[in-house]
């Protein structure tokens, strides 16, 4: 048996064929491989069976599971018997369904000879996994297609560490914002975007009033609680396009995209009238206390030089608040 993998795309790119390898992508010929196959079949078909840390599974050119090993069992927790004669699109979590993933990964390995992509899958037990797929098409001698071998590698949990380092690099640990570092990158691509498309941008500093007195009064668990329920009242009350983050002890920084000085103002009014109406439960008779914050605000000029400007802009406006008597947004004057 012979057959035709095309290589990565990109792979062997300026390598004449044959220069490296022989042509051992463009006509590979497994020798020993194919001689194992041919005086020892069984064998053959063991070794590829028992694989059990990936997933080995043979699609004919409709995409139709022809085989299926040990290690995609165990991944997916189907049967062999089950899944041989289902369309490969059986496989999929249906997110990936209306995406319309496996067909999309059938053709761009036609188009490609190879495709390789994370993938949602379904397990038999109806649980979403994420896997890491390699197609690649199979060639008869003559060039026709005869059908696909997909390898797939089981990565939910690799994911799921990505996501919580990620959580971790980005999120304020006690309010779940962005963290300042998260903050101020997103800050910078929404001002280049904002440039870009002549948008307007506002920026909103907010900073606890007397916070001081609260930790002294209640305790510092008090403290802790006030800084997320302003997290959580900020979530509730502003749109999706908006980005808050903790950008110091009891200091919040709002984004807020395509809002310019009078609609912005009207948004941090709104917001600090509802921060003064929350209540927070406090020892020693868990009586209700509330609180209330001063606000800066800076909207972008074509003449504001970057984020740092915007920020100081904001935190002047903040400073007049506080020294006007706090309980208050004002805007930066320009
Ligand atoms: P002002 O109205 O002028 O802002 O008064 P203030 O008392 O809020 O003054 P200041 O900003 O100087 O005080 C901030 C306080 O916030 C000091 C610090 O103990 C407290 N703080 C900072 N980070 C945390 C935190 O993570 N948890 C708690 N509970 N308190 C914090
Ligand atoms: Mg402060
Ligand atoms: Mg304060």
């Amino acid at each position: 048996m012979s057959f035709v993998i095309e290589p990565p795309s990109g792979l062997l790119r300026g390598v004449p064929p044959g220069a490296l390898l022989g042509d051992v992508w463009t006509e590979y010929s497994p020798s020993a491989h194919e001689q194992m196959l041919r005086e020892q079949p069984q064998r053959y078909v063991e070794m590829v069976q028992s694989i059990s840390a990936y997933g080995i599974c043979l699609l004919d050119r409709d995409g139709v599971i022809r085989s299926w090993n040990r290690g995609a069992t165990l991944i997916s927790g189907l049967r062999e018997d089950i899944v041989c004669g289902m369309h490969y699109a059986r496989l999929f979590a249906d997110e990936a369904l209306h995406e319309n993933q496996p067909q999309r990964a059938l053709d761009f390995a036609r188009a490609n000879g190879h495709c390789r992509e994370e993938q949602l899958r379904r397990r038999g037990s109806g649980d979403t996994i994420i896997v890491s797929s390699t197609l690649d098409v199979l060639r008869d001698a003559e060039g026709q297609l005869t059908g696909f071998v997909e390898v797939v590698q089981d990565i939910t949990e690799q994911k799921e560490r990505e996501r919580q380092l990620y959580e971790r690099a980005t999120r304020d640990a006690l309010t779940g914002v962005a963290n300042r570092g998260h903050f101020c990158e997103i800050a910078q691509q929404e001002i280049e975007r904002a440039r870009r498309f002549a948008e307007p941008l506002s920026l909103l500093l907010i900073d606890i009033d007397h916070f001081k007195r609260i930790n002294d009064q209640y305790g510092h668990e008090v403290g802790d609680q006030a800084l997320c329920m302003i997290a959580r009242a900020c979530r509730g009350s502003l749109r999706r396009i908006d980005t808050i983050g903790r950008i110091g002890g009891e200091e919040f920084a709002v984004l807020l995209p395509r809002a310019d000085k009078q609609p912005a103002l009207e948004i941090a009014q709104r917001l600090r009238r509802e921060l003064s109406e929350q209540k927070i439960p406090a020892p020693p008779r868990r009586h209700n206390i509330s609180l209330t914050v001063s606000g800066g605000l800076a909207s972008l000029r074509p003449l504001t030089r970057d984020l740092g400007e915007l920020l100081r802009h904001a935190d002047a406006a903040l400073y007049r608040a506080k020294r006007g008597g706090r309980n208050a947004v004002l805007a930066w004057f320009e």
